[in-house]
């Protein structure tokens, strides 16, 4: 008789391998939104540290963890650190109107602003502009250009006007600025949210490699980092920061404020695909279904973007405000799910998706993956089952974006729950085996469990031998469940 596992109850693949990340808020935190969340489909939830403060994210975070407990689904938690994101200082009538044309100052004064002048409580930017560089505010809207400059004031000209007002949000995209990857606020965030035990911790505004690595430091190994690719900067070192971060996000929103939004469909193409090549998850993320804040249905445009992102080979795909802050937030992941879905279902998805070529490093880790699933789509198996304690060797399967879901077996819960931004794995904890008898029989029931796989299917199972030395994969073995297992499964 197989040996009783310890205690988790099955839950049932995603049919689809895209994973679905949402972000918590207001509108989608209590503790039966985020149940709801979760049956539609979401695989990750993310707490944007940018709003709200720690009582909301801890409440949301033990809302997560509870129903972790109670479906036995390992999920993951991402904070979204701020980052330092710049801000203008507040308006004697809390804003001003400039016109297009007049000069305008940014400086180091205390007093309120008006229509000439308003602080700038950045004093990094003062040392780092130049003459013709841009100052985007309020997500773009406006735009000035730098006449002059010193240590106290910057001069522009307005060349698009309009209202500005108190705190609104500034972009450089033309400079690099000398600022601190971390800001205090972040890390006094990062504190907390590691305190919580959050999985992942994502970096806004990286400008550079070291920002990565000065994050790593900090961070200690109690989470995985990813890197939001926001800044023109970030582009322009994009292997280096890829090198250092575990995932990374294509991060629309402000990229598209730092540069004209048209350039950012071939960056989203870059980005994706340097990531893959690197296997490192990738998420794509902003206005993906930005009308569903206010209405239940998405435009075409919409579900377009979704199912493009998903036959770029994405590994995950995001929600901002659409179920944060907007009215329909369970429908919106309902629908970016049958959307994936449905991508997925495409007989061309696979040759799509494999469009971008992801050729093995020449090591026994990335033979194997290739060799699993090549192995996984000419005997058309249910599976291909990896035995990982840090994920490696399913990030490294997943890499080759298989045609059959990963069943990723660990006895790790950190990196059961870190696996939830990865491409097609499905994660479940449980003891190390240690023969590979124990291997294949574990394989099986937990795949039989799960609902992977059925009697006379065929499982694809990767290993290292001798058991328990980690990032020694070099087996791959075919094994069939045959109806006998089944029985024995179903007795037990
Ligand atoms: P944000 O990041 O939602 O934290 O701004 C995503 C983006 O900029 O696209
Ligand atoms: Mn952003």
């Amino acid at each position: 008789m197989p040996r009783k596992e310890p205690s988790h109850a099955p839950y049932s693949p995603r049919s689809r391998k895209v994973r679905i990340l949402a972000t918590l808020g207001p509108a989608s935190d209590t503790p039966e939104m985020i149940r709801a969340l979760a049956e539609a489909g979401a695989d990750a939830f993310r707490i944007n540290m940018s709003h709200g403060n720690h009582d909301d994210h801890r409440r949301r975070i033990a809302a997560i963890r509870r129903l972790e407990t109670e479906t036995g689904r390992p999920t993951t938690i991402l904070a979204d650190l701020q980052g330092p994101k710049l801000r203008v200082g507040r308006f004697k009538d809390d804003k001003a109107e400039l016109r297009n044309g007049q000069r305008f100052v940014f400086d180091r004064r205390k007093e309120p602003g008006d229509a000439t002048r308003v602080a700038l409580p950045h004093k990094e930017i003062f040392e780092a502009v130049r003459a013709g560089a841009r100052l985007l505010v309020d997500d773009g809207k406006l735009v000035l250009r730098v006449t002059a400059h010193d240590a106290e004031t910057i001069e522009t000209e307005v060349e698009v006007g309009g209202t500005i007002s108190n705190n609104k949000g500034l972009n450089l995209p033309d400079v690099v600025l000398p600022l601190a990857a971390l800001t205090d606020k972040d890390r006094a965030d990062l504190t907390f949210a590691l305190e919580e035990g959050v999985d992942w911790i994502a970096l806004s505004f990286v400008q550079r490699p070291e920002d990565v690595a000065e994050a790593r430091r900090l961070i200690g190994g109690k989470a995985a980092l990813l890197a939001k690719i926001e800044k023109p900067s970030a582009i322009d070192r994009l292997e280096g920061i890829l090198e250092l971060a575990d995932a990374v996000m294509v991060a629309r929103g402000d990229l598209g404020v730092e540069l004209p939004p048209e350039a950012v469909p071939p960056l989203q193409k870059r980005i994706v695909e340097a990531a893959r090549r690197l296997g490192r998850p990738v998420v794509v993320a902003t206005q993906m279904l930005e009308s569903m804040i206010t209405a239940p249905s998405p435009t075409r445009a919409e579900v377009s973007d979704v199912a493009t992102a998903v036959y770029d080979g994405a590994d995950a795909i995001m929600l901002s405000a659409e179920s944060a802050s907007g009215r329909f937030p369970r429908e919106a992941v309902a629908m970016m799910n049958r959307i994936a879905t449905s991508a997925e279902s495409d007989p061309t998805h696979y040759a799509r998706v494999h469009f971008t070529e992801t050729l093995p490093d020449a090591t026994t880790n990335d033979a194997i993956a290739r060799a699993a699933s090549e192995m996984a789509r000419t005997i058309t198996a249910s599976a291909i089952v990896c035995f990982t304690s840090s994920g490696s060797t399913a990030r490294r399967v997943a890499r080759e974006r298989p045609i059959v879901p990963l069943l990723v077996l660990t006895p790790s819960m950190r990196t059961a729950r870190q696996l939830g931004l990865l491409w097609g794995a499905h994660a479940v904890r449980t003891r190390d085996v240690h023969s590979f008898e124990e291997m294949v029989g574990k394989s099986k029931r937990m795949a039989l469990r799960h609902a992977i796989a059925k009697g006379g299917d065929r499982l694809i199972v990767t290993a290292g031998v001798p058991f328990g030395v980690p990032g020694s994969t070099n087996v791959v073995h075919v094994a069939r469940l045959i109806g006998d297992e089944l029985d024995r499964h179903r007795a037990s």
